[in-house]
């Protein structure tokens, strides 16, 4: 989790909208319908834009990039805006562009991806991370939507880039999926509150939301959603319950997933190092916040030892 994969500059990057108000409005003042004005635009975008930054490219890369998949044949894209709207991943950090990543050609989607994709400004280069444990010769997964959507709305997206996901998760588990994942958001929100509630309680045990945190952990490595928010937030939650418990050995055993997972997302090792780092979270202000009321019952139900 965590690890490096590839990195690759991007073959282009281009704005992901271009205002036009003054062309807008003479279309309007034409009397052309909305469709037809949407068709003039995406024509002005392709020709006005896009095709003088085209003709700029070597002949490569011209090549590469128009063999790249193209969903919005049909929609008035020109070849360049529709390979451009299909392939393009948003580049973080600068301005409100949207690049073409070659290496999309390279990955499958799926709903349980197995990297995410960021872009690292100083080198202006894509990496692919890898999101959970991959093995030799397995092949790579990157996700276009949202996982912890149902299936039917996951499939309505992906649709708008001609893409038919056919991951177990859409089917033919689909029912059994959905239900685990849109429980699995919900848990989310409740993270907080049952957090407050053990820290107020002395009765409830020890690794009261360290069980429930670990419960919801099984389900998000049974649907292989590493990369979602959910997996940020369960380690997290498990952090905290053993940095407020002082046990400082499993602080840094869930603090080290959790650095490996943001270092993933992001290409930063900061995390990692603060979680790795005992005296940093020993000298959290949380640290030992909670009593430990009934020390053997807490070690006899949930396994954790300090
Ligand atoms: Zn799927």
């Amino acid at each position: 989790m965590g690890d490096h994969i590839l990195t690759e500059r991007p073959l282009t990057i281009t704005p992901t909208t271009i205002p036009m108000p003054h062309f807008a409005k003479s279309l309007i003042n034409l009397g052309l319908t909305e469709g037809q004005r949407g068709r003039a635009i995406f024509d002005q975008w392709e020709h006005a834009f896009l095709l003088p930054c085209f003709e700029r490219l070597d002949a490569e890369t011209q090549t590469a990039f128009l063999d790249l998949v193209n969903s919005h044949r049909e929609d008035g894209s020109g070849p360049i805006l529709g390979v451009i709207r299909t392939n393009g991943f948003e580049v973080a950090g600068v301005v409100d562009p949207e690049p073409n990543g070659e290496y999309a050609a390279v990955c499958k989607i799926i709903c349980s991806p197995s990297a995410d994709r960021l872009f690292d400004i100083p080198s202006f280069s894509f990496q692919l991370r890898a999101t959970r444990n991959i093995k030799a010769g397995d092949e790579i997964f990157v996700s276009y939507c949202n996982v912890l959507e149902p299936a039917a709305d996951r499939q309505e997206y992906l649709a708008s880039y001609g893409i038919t996901c056919a991951c177990t998760s859409c089917t033919p588990d689909t029912i059994a999926s959905d239900k685990r994942r849109l429980a699995l958001r919900a848990s989310i929100d409740a993270i907080d509150d049952d957090f407050d509630t053990w820290l107020a309680d002395p009765l409830l045990a020890d690794n009261y939301t360290i069980k429930i945190s670990l419960r919801w952990i099984g389900v998000i490595e049974q649907e292989a959603l590493e990369a979602s928010d959910a997996y940020r937030h369960h380690l997290h939650a498990i952090v905290r319950a053993y940095v407020a418990l002082g046990d400082g050995e499993n602080a840094v055993k869930y603090g080290r997933m959790l650095g490996l997972w943001a270092l993933g997302q992001s290409g930063k090792e900061d995390m990692l190092r603060r979680m790795e780092n005992l005296e940093y979270l020993r000298g959290r202000s949380d640290w030992e916040m909670r009593v430990c009321v009934d020390h053997e019952e807490a070690q006899d139900s949930g396994g954790w030892t300090d």
